[in-house]
């Protein structure tokens, strides 16, 4: 049991990343700070300790583990690259006392267990256009507590998406996500984009 958000995005920092991302699958690793911020945030809602919580497009597994850390009774890990899900296997066994870890290897779409809690900072369609909204709405179908990562840009579209299924947004935490460049030329800069978590929960009343 991780006792401080400093001591979670330090272990969460120890974890290792995607050797090579696959770009069009838009691997980005959540930084440890920033995911520990927002595991911490779940937390003190009441949202991780003693849940099932679901990973969905778990990469190299920074959320889900960062839950167990917290105290989750079981994750699921659920994610479509198999060399995500090797890097997965060695960052879970270098963490003792956890709790249940179930990978699930395939497209979140197919992914049909339930959960308390989903936990996701999904691909942002900018390479396979609604990416995004194919993995809120496996999230609707998966629990009735969200924790899902979006461009600040975006939240129109996810505050709409969310009453269309029966869920409302109760929180967002802002974030600057620091993103690792390509490109040789802009090797110097760290480019930042503004990214917002959004908890969102089943409020039962549909449009
Ligand atoms: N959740 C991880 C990874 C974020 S990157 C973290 O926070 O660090 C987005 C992840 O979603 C990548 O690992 C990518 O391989 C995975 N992914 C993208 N589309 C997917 C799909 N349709 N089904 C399952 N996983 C998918």
């Amino acid at each position: 049991m991780t006792g401080s958000k400093a001591r979670l995005a330090i272990e969460l920092s120890k974890l290792k990343v995607f050797d090579k991302p696959d770009l069009k699958l838009e691997q980005y690793p959540t930084d440890s700070e920033v995911a520990a911020a927002a595991l911490w945030n779940a937390s003190m809602n009441g949202d991780i300790e003693d849940k099932v919580v679901a990973d969905l497009g778990c990469g190299t597994g920074v959320l889900g583990i960062g839950c167990l850390l917290l105290g989750a009774n079981k994750v699921f890990f659920v994610e479509k690259d198999h060399e995500a899900l090797k890097i997965l296997e060695k960052n879970l066994k270098s963490f003792r006392c956890l709790g249940e870890a179930e990978i699930v290897e395939g497209d979140v779409e197919y992914f049909a267990g339930k959960a308390d809690v989903v936990v996701q900072n999904p691909p942002f369609g900018t390479k396979q256009e609604h990416a995004d909204k194919a993995f809120l709405e496996r999230a609707f179908a998966t629990a009735n507590t969200i924790y899902s990562f979006h461009k600040t840009s975006t939240q129109n579209f996810v505050e709409a998406i969310s009453a269309d299924h029966g869920f409302e947004v109760t929180h967002k935490w802002k974030f600057s996500f620091p993103l690792k460049q390509t490109q040789e030329f802009h090797k110097s800069r760290i480019k930042r984009i503004e990214v917002t978590c959004f908890r969102i929960h089943k409020s039962g009343n549909l449009k």
